[in-house]
This record gives C-alpha cells, structure tokens and sequence, in this order.
C-alpha cells in the first residue's frame, strides 16, 4: 500500500475527517502530481485512449489506492488509468496523429465515434431488447429483463467518482445522446412498478447512484417505499471503493444514512451491490468503516465484479476480496466475466481459465463465503454461469447453468456447450449435444423479446 496521506482535518458531525477531493479527466490529466516525469509520448497515448473511452479518476483513488512504486503491476491502475493496449493498434496510431497534429475537436470527435462504432457499444441488446414499452413507447431508463427484477438508470446518477477502463456500461459516458440509458422522473418508474406487481425486486444503477447527492437519491427511493408489491431496493455502486467518504463524511452522509434507515424500517432489504474489483479497494480505513456504516443502518452489503486480466486475474485476490469481505459482514455475490463490450481485448479471460480461477479461490473460502457464484456470464438470453469441465460420452464439454434467463423455464437446469479452451463468451460456444441447442436457441436475436 502507498504511505497514507495527511488528510486536512475538517471536522465532521460523525467524527470522520474528510479529505479534499479533486477529480480529473483527460483535460486535466497532466495536474495529476504522480505523473509527472512521464515521457510526452506517454501522455499522449493516454489522452488518445481517453478520446475513445471514458477516462476520470479522483484524488482519492490516486492517493490511497494506486501503489505508484510498482504501476507495472499495480491493479488499480490498469483499472482506473487509460492503456495504449485498450485501442486496437491501427486506431490508437490514428488518434494520437490526430491529437499531435493538433486537430479539430470535431476531427476528433467524428475518429472517437467511428472507433466506439466497432467496440460493441451496447452489449446484450440491452438498448432495444430488454426496455419496457408503455403505450407504444419505450421507458428509457429501465430495463425489465428478469420476470421479478427491474434496473433502473435515474439520471443523475450516470456518471462514476472514477470510471473502470473495462466498464461494460462505457458508452454511458461518452457523451453520444443516442448512447445513453436514463430516467429523471420517479414517476415513471413507480407507473410501471404498480403495473407490474410481478416485480419484487428494484436495482438503481447506473453509472453510480451514489454520486447523487442525499436528496436527489431519496426523490428516486422514496416513492419505492409507497408500492407494497416492491420488496428489496439494490443500489449498484462503486462509490464504496472510489470514494468511502461519501458515507462517512460527505457533507450529507449522515442523511444518507437516515435515508437507508428509512428504506429498511419500511420492513424492506435495502442491498448496496458493492462493486469491488480487488482487496486493495478495502484496504483503506475509511473503505472498511463505510462498509460498517452502511451496515449499521440494517442496509446489507453484497461483494461483486468482473474477472478481469491484469487486475484480479488470480485466485489469491479474489480468496482475500471474499475474506476481506466476510471479516466486515458483507456478502460475496457475483465473479462476471467480462463482456464482450469496449477494449474486451485487452482485458478478457478465457472462460476455462474463469473457471480455474473460481474454483480455486473458492476451495480457499469457509461455508460463509461460499455464497459466491460465478464464472457468471449476462448474456443476451441471461445469466449464464459456468459450472465446470468435464468429459461426457468422449467429448469434452463445459457444463452451464442459466442462474436468470429471459425465459425462466430455462433456469437452473444444466446443459453443456462443446470446450473451447479459448472461448471468452457464451456466443463462442455451441451445443454439446442435441438436448442443449434450445439452451442457445434465443442468444443474440433480437426477435426473442
Ligand atoms: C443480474 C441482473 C439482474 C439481477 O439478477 P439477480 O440474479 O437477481 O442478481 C437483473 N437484471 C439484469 C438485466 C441483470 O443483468
Ligand atoms: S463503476 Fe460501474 S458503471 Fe462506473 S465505470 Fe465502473 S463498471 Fe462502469
């Protein structure tokens, strides 16, 4: 870990001092104090990435997380800094002539679009296929895929205190008005929830919720508490790892911690789906007590994140996140793979090492922790977690299972794909046998509505 800062003392109601916070971005990319010294041609190649793909970071995530003694291998790094890697070599080359030359924004900005184009931008069909329609017009902002769960984006909340190079949700952040996934009214929501009384479950993501300020959340929370049919709110988010002060304390962190508590006097689970990539992201003070915090509301805590190459790619970090996690009373969820979305290339890992990785980190784990699941793909037709690699018949196989599917007959049974040591997504697999090709039949077709 890097030397804790001095934090300046501002005093706060519930006795945590709050550190200064400083955003940046790619406009002020060159004001982060540990860059300096990098070579110009360094910058350059991370100002050419950043054009493509979203790029901010905080004073917090710089100071506390990143150990800048050994960036080589330095996790938070590669998940919070741009990557010469994470553009394909012919567009990088461009982009960078491009910003040397000193070209026009919007010469810039035309390459950026073109680039983005290629990158997959909205995996899973998730802008046309799972969006709820009212009337005959589509309900921007959420998204009913799963019989008893619907995602809803509010937004102010689509923006991060730091993005994920490898974020699944990118093209959020790029400004490209077509691109995006947002709601400002509740009322839109809370119309669609007493339609709906199949729905138990409200996920409020983003983006990050948790950049909202206290009020701003609870006119989207609030209204919730009025529909009986809604038993558990989730609030996905980040802020837990990019910026623990937001619950500690932020100049309303105590009202939002009223607020939880008012979610969970409702006689409601309120779960905060916390986003953590690595245990370098607890290892902070402030990171643990937030946990806490959250916890001391009666609010749960759930552990989750994506498998990513050069930065948890190794059971031993994900034994110490589950651990790490279990010490403070939260509970490991979700191992994803990484979508088949933005710089996939650079960060993807073959579902066969997923596997191994699971695995063995699992086996390091108690019971307790043994709530993890995963490897989880959420592909079009659903969740799809690999089970294992085993030999059936002479032939070599993965065995699956749909945790969630579009289709809920599917759920739950297991099936088999043909093993393929290279394959890094469900769409790379086909059916073992003749018993599995309805398991694959609705993948990637938008017709399966
Ligand atoms: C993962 C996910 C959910 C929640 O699924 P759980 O298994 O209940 O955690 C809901 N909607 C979508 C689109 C998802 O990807
Ligand atoms: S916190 Fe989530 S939405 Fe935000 S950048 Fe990371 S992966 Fe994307």
């Amino acid at each position: 870990m890097p030397p804790r800062q001095a934090w300046p003392a501002v005093p706060t109601t519930n006795g945590h001092r709050q550190p200064a916070y400083q955003a940046y971005t790619a406009r002020n990319l060159h004001q982060i104090p540990q860059l300096r010294g990098r070579s110009s041609e360094d910058l350059l190649a991370m100002r050419a990435v950043a054009a493509v793909l979203p790029f901010r970071t905080n004073s917090y995530v710089v100071e506390q997380l990143i150990d800048w003694d050994d960036l080589e291998h330095d996790p938070i790094y590669r998940l919070t800094f741009p990557s010469p890697g994470m553009l394909r070599p012919d567009d990088l080359e461009r982009m960078v002539k491009l910003i040397r030359d000193d070209a026009s924004p919007a010469a810039i900005a035309a390459e950026a679009h073109d680039i983005r184009r290629r990158l997959n931008p909205h995996p899973s069909g998730q802008l046309v296929l799972n969006v709820p329609e009212v009337e005959g017009h589509l309900l921007g902002g959420l998204q009913h895929k799963y019989h008893e769960t619907v995602l809803f984006f509010p937004g102010p909340g689509q923006i991060c205190h730091a993005f994920c190079t490898y974020c699944f949700r990118w093209a959020q952040f790029v400004g490209e008005p077509d691109l995006k996934l947002s709601c400002n009214d509740p009322g839109v929501l809370c119309g669609y929830l007493r339609e709906h009384p199949e729905v138990t479950d409200v996920l409020v993501t983003g983006g990050d919720p948790m950049v909202m300020r206290t009020d701003v959340l609870a006119r989207f929370l609030e209204p919730l508490l009025a529909i009986g049919s809604v038993r558990t709110i989730r609030i996905g988010t980040k802020a837990v790892a990019y910026w623990p002060h937001r619950f500690l304390s932020d100049p309303d962190a105590d009202a939002l911690s009223r607020l939880f508590e008012r979610v969970v006097h409702s006689g409601r689970q309120l779960a905060i789906m916390a986003h953590y990539s690595h245990p370098r992201e607890l290892a902070p003070d402030a990171a643990r007590e937030a946990v806490r915090r959250i916890r001391a509301t009666g609010a749960s805590v759930y552990v989750q994140a994506p498998l990513i190459r050069g930065i948890n790619d190794r059971p031993d970090i994900w034994a110490e996140l589950w651990r790490t996690a279990l010490d403070l009373g939260a509970i490991p969820y979700y191992m994803l793979v990484e979508r088949d979305t933005g710089p996939r290339e650079y960060f993807e890992v073959p579902l066969a090492d997923c596997w191994s990785i699971f695995r063995a980190a699992y086996s390091r784990v108690s019971g307790l922790g043994r709530t993890a699941r995963g490897p989880v793909m959420s592909a079009t037709p659903g969740k799809v977690a690999v089970d294992g690699i085993t030999e059936i018949a002479g032939t070599k196989v993965f065995l699956l299972h749909y945790i969630q599917a579009r289709d809920p007959e599917l759920v739950n049974r297991p099936f088999f794909a043909t093993f393929d040591a290279e394959a890094t997504w469900f769409d790379q697999l086909s059916p073992a046998f003749d018993n599995d090709r309805h398991f694959f039949e609705s993948a990637g077709e938008p017709s399966a509505r």
